[in-house]
């Protein structure tokens, strides 16, 4: 179970219970609607759709899907990327304030999923992608998030950089029991990170491992061809020589 703090939990009904298998990224999505009519379409059954995230102009934050579950938002991408719908209409650029809230929910998923603080051009990318670039498997929505809003993603990437590096300590001799206190919750806190954080990376890792044995196949299959066309040509060759002769 992961909620993320700093962001209002509404659950909503569409999601499908255990079903987010990694987390390579953070996929932008632009909503053609508002926060709430967002949050009322995904509490539709036959809606068929719902996000992680979502964000208003203003820069509120809900989630709406625990990150343990599968939010329905970009089809084929659903099992190993998290979701982020922004409130406005198509060939609309983010406020700075959803500018902010993006940020906030990639350096979250970094902490807590080991995300990359760069940008995803493909799915076989990792860290802050958007709707379009998964093609048609992943929907075909080539309008979404837009080309605006696709040209904020590297600030969106800095600003999360900003938020992550400025995560100060405080000097050990200036703690209070109460700040002990909430240390050590942290620390438990941190530790079941950690086994999630190993967890995900192990199945990446197995992603990563399957393409690969995908890919040996079909160097074995062209190596085949190519030995077939060998065989052939040296037969051609022969039959000449034989004519020749
Ligand atoms: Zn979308």
């Amino acid at each position: 179970m992961a909620r993320m703090p700093g962001a209002t939990f509404h659950r909503v009904r569409n999601y499908t219970a255990d079903g987010q298998q990694s987390v390579r990224g953070v996929v932008v999505h632009i909503m053609a609607g508002t926060l709430e009519g967002s949050q009322a379409w995904f509490n539709n059954a036959t809606a068929q759709a719902s996000s992680h995230f979502g964000t208003g102009k203003d820069g509120e934050l809900r989630q709406w899907v625990d990150t343990a579950d599968r939010a329905w938002a970009q089809a084929a991408g659903n099992r190993t990327w998290l979701s982020v719908e922004n409130e406005g209409k198509g060939g609309d650029a983010l406020t700075n304030a959803q500018i902010d809230a993006n940020a906030r929910v990639l350096a979250w998923a970094h902490r807590e999923y080991g995300v990359p603080l760069q940008l995803a051009k493909s799915p076989s990318d990792r860290g802050l992608g958007y709707h379009a670039m998964g093609g048609a498997a992943w929907g075909g929505h080539s309008q979404c998030p837009g080309p605006r809003i696709v040209a904020q993603l590297p600030t969106i990437v800095a600003r999360a950089k900003q938020l992550v590096a400025s995560t100060q300590e405080t000097p050990v001799a200036d703690l209070t029991a109460k700040d002990i206190w909430s240390y050590k919750n942290t620390a438990q806190g941190e530790t079941s990170d950690v086994y999630a954080y190993v967890r995900n990376t192990k199945a990446v890792a197995d992603e990563i491992e399957q393409e690969l044995s995908q890919l040996r196949g079909q160097v074995a299959e062209q190596k085949t061809i190519i030995t077939g066309m060998f065989a052939l040509l040296k037969t051609v060759s022969d039959k000449i020589d034989q004519l020749g002769a």
